[in-house]
């Protein structure tokens, strides 16, 4: 039975051992969750953040190198303005075109020509006439135009405005460099004389300007380029490649190179590879006026390195709480753990302890011990049971040994025990439900008291004790008091025969008494004999006093006793009692003394019960008759009757606020005789007889009071079936 507990127990535990880990693995993957959840949000937020502020930054440098080109270029064309149209300029160029020999106007040009060489970026300064071929140079060198040149030059002459060159290779030198063209009009005819071509070195100025990021980067750059046919040519020198100038190009349709986006018209912010196979964030602008496009560019590498440092932190971060928790959720696990195994561990030693207690008890007790299984027949009916187990005390009231019993059924041990021992078993066992009962095995003429239980399904425990001396005892007290009683009631009935004798004579001498009193008044005698007589008659009129009332007390006394042994005897009829009629008739018969006293009654409505009317009216009239009697005269007596349905009883209190019993008295006043010191005539046999009654009813008498605030007198009776 005790393994069974504990194996019960024991998995109970365990399965909630194992339900607590798991909501604390559940605890720990939510957090984790969480974590990694908000790491990875709050990475993804700084990453946009970042990548837009990278963007902004790109596109604000671009703005810059765009607006740095045409401010340039506009400053180059202010430039030209000064020579273009300039009339005494044109004049000296049509006076030493048609007269080569004109020393004074070739000195004059050239003087004009020096103030511009040096001023500037410009290094070379060139008066060419209208089919290209350079009459005047400064410096000195009269070097041929190039054939790129020479495109430029017969466009200026056809639109007659100046205009900066595009980036061309010299043929000379083959260094790149621009060209301001101004055309040299003859106002007169209308028509161009020649150009004067203003060179520029863009490395002086325009590269270095291009080149110069103005924020520290590693691997920030800027990129002037333009289109020529499906090839996107690369103007300026570049920070990562020597010699790019001119002589970078690439095919347009490399669609991921920003440069090839830029020519084709994409602008803003884009992603891309750059001519170096390196995955790059740029920014793309169109210069205005010219066919340039300018690229401003980071490494992607660049701008994700703090990104990626940030991105380590967030890991590190993350790992760090995640272990953290983890630490945290595996810590609570551990305690819970340990506090589970250190109740798991006192409840085996309690169980241990409790298991031993068992065995001492089982051995020790003095009750018999048996613990059975039950066997049913084919339609589950029980029809015997098998020993499990026995203890030394059911050898010892039984007589038989341990081994010829357990394994061995009932019936072979006991084969003429009663059918009925084995109902009751078999309900306890199959219904699980306990009993306590006292019978006789008339196999072996034992009485026996048992209680059995059911420890396990289909199993029945019983502890049973050898009653049959105190069965004896019983019977032979039950006789006594039969015969007991017999005798008072025979001795009361005869006694009241004498009784009546000596009632009758005593009245017969009190007559006569009287009468010779009456004689003894008419005689004539000496005054002293006068003297003695009276005092003698004096004498025995108040023996006779004497006489009658303890007549009258014995008369009462047997009558109570009489009463007393009666309501033991007289047959009891149960009828269905209507009580708020039966109080009411009760209180009807004290209504005089009431009225007199002016005593309050509460009656509230009552339950019906069961019961012999007769003598449940003599019960509750004697609990009325003594709440009225023992009424405190002090204050205003008020009786209360109540009343309520418990169960299957009935049960009714009669309050009062007499006088009260002090807690020494309560037990006592139920015993025959029994008065206290205070009482107010009466027997002290009242109470007696409703114990007397109530138990014969198959109810209850008790009381509840305290001295000099009343007392409630509370009755049980059988109630009826609703
Ligand atoms: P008696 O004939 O004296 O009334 P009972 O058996 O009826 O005999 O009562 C026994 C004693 O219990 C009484 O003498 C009285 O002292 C006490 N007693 C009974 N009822 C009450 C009560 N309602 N209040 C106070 N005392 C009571």
């Amino acid at each position: 039975m005790h393994k069974g507990m504990a194996m019960t127990h024991g998995k109970t535990q365990d399965s909630s051992g194992v339900r607590a880990s798991y909501t604390l693995l559940l605890i720990f993957l939510f957090l984790a969750g969480g974590i990694l959840t908000t790491g990875y949000l709050y990475f993804q937020a700084h990453e946009k953040q970042y990548l837009r502020k990278a963007g902004q930054e790109l596109t604000i440098i671009k703005d810059m190198k765009v607006s740095e080109l045409t401010q340039w270029r506009k400053e180059r064309m202010d430039d030209a303005a000064i020579l273009f149209r300039n009339s005494s300029f044109s004049k000296l160029v049509i006076r030493y075109f048609n007269n080569p020999e004109d020393h004074d106007a070739r000195k004059q040009l050239l003087e004009w020509m020096s103030k511009f060489q040096g001023r500037n970026e410009f290094n070379n300064i060139r008066l060419l006439d209208i089919h290209g071929f350079t009459r005047l140079s400064v410096p000195g060198n009269l070097t041929p135009a190039t054939p790129g040149e020479l495109k430029d030059i017969s466009e200026v002459i056809r639109s007659g405005q100046p205009s900066i060159t595009d980036f061309y290779r010299s043929g000379n030198d083959q260094g790149i460099y621009l060209a301001v063209q101004i055309p040299i009009l003859n106002e007169e005819l209308g028509h161009a004389l020649g150009i004067l071509s203003l060179r520029l070195d863009p490395k002086e100025y325009l590269y270095p300007s291009i080149q110069h990021w103005p924020t520290p980067s590693s691997t920030g750059e800027t990129l002037l380029i333009r289109r020529e046919g499906d090839e996107v040519v690369y103007l300026n020198e570049l920070r990562h490649r020597r010699d790019t100038a001119f002589s970078l190009r690439l095919l347009l349709s490399r669609k991921d190179l920003p440069a090839a986006m830029a020519v084709l018209g994409t602008t803003g912010i884009v992603e891309g590879i750059d001519y170096r196979g390196v995955s790059v964030m740029a920014s793309i602008g169109v210069i205005p006026d010219s066919p340039w496009f300018l690229v401003s560019k980071i490494d992607n590498d660049e701008i994700y390195a703090p990104i990626r440092e940030r991105l380590w932190i967030v890991v590190i971060f993350v790992v760090l709480l995640l272990l953290g928790s983890g630490l945290g959720v595996g810590l609570v696990w551990r305690q819970q753990r340990l506090r589970f195994y250190k109740e798991r561990y006192k409840i085996t030693e309690a169980l241990r302890v409790s298991e031993a207690n068992y065995r001492v008890l089982f051995r020790e007790m003095l009750s018999g011990f048996a613990r059975n299984e039950i066997i049913c027949d084919s339609h589950g009916r029980p029809i015997n049971s098998r020993y499990l187990e026995i203890n030394p005390a059911f050898e010892r009231i039984t007589g038989l040994k341990a081994e010829e019993v357990v394994g061995r059924t009932i019936l072979e041990v006991f084969p003429s025990l009663e059918p009925s021992w084995i109902e009751i078993f078999g309900r306890v066992a199959l219904t699980g439900e306990s009993i306590h009962f006292e019978k006789i095995a008339s196999a072996l003429g034992i009485w026996f008291d048992v209680m059995a239980f059911c420890p396990a399904p289909n199993q029945y425990a019983c502890t049973f004790t050898d009653i049959t001396e105190r069965k004896r005892a019983e019977k032979e007290l039950e006789q006594k008091n039969r015969e007991l009683e017999q005798m008072v009631y025979v001795s009361s009935h005869d006694l009241r025969a004498p009784l009546v004798n000596i009632s009758g004579y005593s009245g017969r001498l009190a007559r006569l008494y009287e009468k010779i009193e009456t004689l003894l008044g008419a005689m004539q005698i000496p005054e002293e004999l006068r003297k003695d007589l009276s005092s003698c008659s004096a004498e025995m009129a108040e023996s006779l006093d004497y006489v009658q009332s303890s007549v009258i007390k014995m008369e009462k006394l047997l009558k109570g006793l009489l009463d007393f042994s009666r309501s033991g005897k007289v047959e009891i009829k149960t009828e269905r009692l209507d009580m708020n009629d039966l109080i009411a008739r009760v209180f009807e018969t004290y209504s005089s003394v009431m009225n007199e006293s002016g005593i309050i009654k509460e009656v509230s409505d009552l339950p019906e019960c069961t019961g012999d009317k007769l003598q449940i009216s003599q019960a509750f009239s004697n609990l009325i008759g003594n709440a009225i009697k023992f009424l405190d005269p002090a204050r205003k007596g008020i009786i209360k009757v109540s009343g309520r349905r418990e169960g299957r009883e009935s049960v009714y209190c009669i309050e009062d606020n007499g006088i009260g019993i002090a807690p020494e008295h309560q037990k006592k006043i139920f015993d025959v005789f029994y008065q206290l010191a205070t009482s107010a005539g009466g027997e002290g046999l009242g109470l007696s007889i409703i114990h007397r009654i109530m138990e014969r009813h198959g109810g209850k008498v008790w009381l509840e009071s305290e001295a000099g605030k009343g007392s409630k007198f509370f009755v049980q009776l059988p109630g009826t079936m609703k």
